[in-house]
């Protein structure tokens, strides 16, 4: 088993597809960095899907169970379900999901079921048509993307998880009707403390919403009781109704940090590797890609970056530590 220094296994990769994204959520893709001039990465640029399956082969080998698509928004890069058939064929391979804002799920859960998909993380960060407009800041109406999760339902793209942030001022109101609306239906609520990836959202402690508030706003409606972590490298608390009614999970990056148990690793658009949310470099793959290196090359280069990472941002984290230089999170994907 590969370990890294900290003796944390390799288990989960996270492919970012794309950096481009039809939404600018603020806390992501703030309008005024991301506008009309920002250059994104031209397509020869971007690793092709027989290059990304490549990889995903010699990561399999090397211990990864589960991967993960994301972006940028995953569903904007064309015939992404040709890309999933060829990762779902990877024998050893337990787990292919996908993180979306949802927007084109309506249009495409089908095909992607198809093609061997077998869930899905939806991002929504709040059920109130103006404050969702507001944070996706493309004007883009939150019904469409309710439409989209059914869809992803009736695809059979099931257990669904449902992602919001919660950023202080913004959506910290919606955190109960969002409980409400998803309580009893079999859908996985999580919210997720407000980060301070990259280095274009102007974050500021102020505007995180602690986990321990989140659960209490929650519990005093809707009762809850902890279930502690499903598994090793799990990032989020649960916790159940105590009526019966499912349960929710509480990413608590900020106040309560799990980097001991984190066994991801970031692979990004132009196939650069990284060891953590906040890194600031990436490890060139694409290079040894095209190159004509073999697999076994490519997979000791891996081997080399895992035994040597020693990343743990989240605990480390003071005042000074969000002014370091990051990767953005629509590079990586989260
Ligand atoms: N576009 C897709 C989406 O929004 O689901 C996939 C990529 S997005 C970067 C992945 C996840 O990161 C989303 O759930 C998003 O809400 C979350 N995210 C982005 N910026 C964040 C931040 N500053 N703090 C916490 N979560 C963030
Ligand atoms: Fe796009 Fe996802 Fe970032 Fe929102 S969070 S801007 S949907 S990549
Ligand atoms: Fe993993 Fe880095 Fe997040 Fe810690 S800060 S949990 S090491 S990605």
């Amino acid at each position: 088993m590969l370990t890294d220094t900290l003796n944390r296994p390799l288990r989960d990769l996270r492919i970012s597809v794309t950096d481009r994204c039809n939404f600018r959520c603020i806390y992501c893709m703030p309008k005024e960095i991301f506008g009309p001039d920002f250059q994104f990465l031209p397509s020869r640029e971007i690793l092709t899907f027989e290059e990304i399956a490549r990889l995903a082969r010699i990561f399999v080998r090397l211990g990864v169970q589960k991967i993960r698509l994301t972006g940028g928004e995953p569903l904007v890069r064309r015939d992404l379900e040709k890309l999933i058939a060829m990762l779902a064929r990877i024998e050893g391979l337990r787990d292919l999901t996908l993180t979306t804002n949802g927007s084109l799920l309506a249009r495409k859960a089908e095909a992607l079921a198809a093609a061997g998909l077998k869930r899905v993380t939806v991002s929504l960060d709040a059920l109130d048509d103006a404050v969702f407009r507001r944070m996706n800041d493309v004007d883009f109406p939150v019904a469409r993307v309710l439409e989209g999760i059914e869809a992803a339902r009736r695809a059979g793209l099931w257990p669904i998880k449902i992602n919001m942030v919660v950023k202080r001022g913004v959506n910290d109101h919606c955190v109960v009707d969002m409980a409400r609306y998803f309580h009893g239906t079999g859908y996985i609520l999580r919210f997720i403390e407000y980060m301070d990836v990259g280095n274009t959202n102007g974050w500021r402690m102020e505007d995180v919403v602690p986990g321990a508030e989140i659960v209490e706003q929650i519990n005093a409606v809707l009762p809850l009781e902890p279930i502690g972590r499903g598994y090793r490298g799990e990032v989020a608390n649960r916790y159940r109704y105590r009526d019966g009614g499912g349960e929710i999970g509480i990413i608590t990056s900020v106040t309560q940090p799990f980097c001991g148990d984190c066994t991801r690793i970031r692979l990004s658009a132009e196939g650069k590797l990284y060891t953590c949310l906040f890194a600031g470099e990436g490890h060139d793959l694409r290079a040894l890609l095209r190159s004509g290196r073999s697999d076994e090359e490519i997979a000791a280069r891996i081997r080399t970056v895992w035994t040597a990472r020693g990343d743990r941002y989240s605990e480390l984290r003071t005042a000074a530590t969000p002014r370091w230089r990051k990767v953005e999170m629509s590079h990586i994907g989260g």
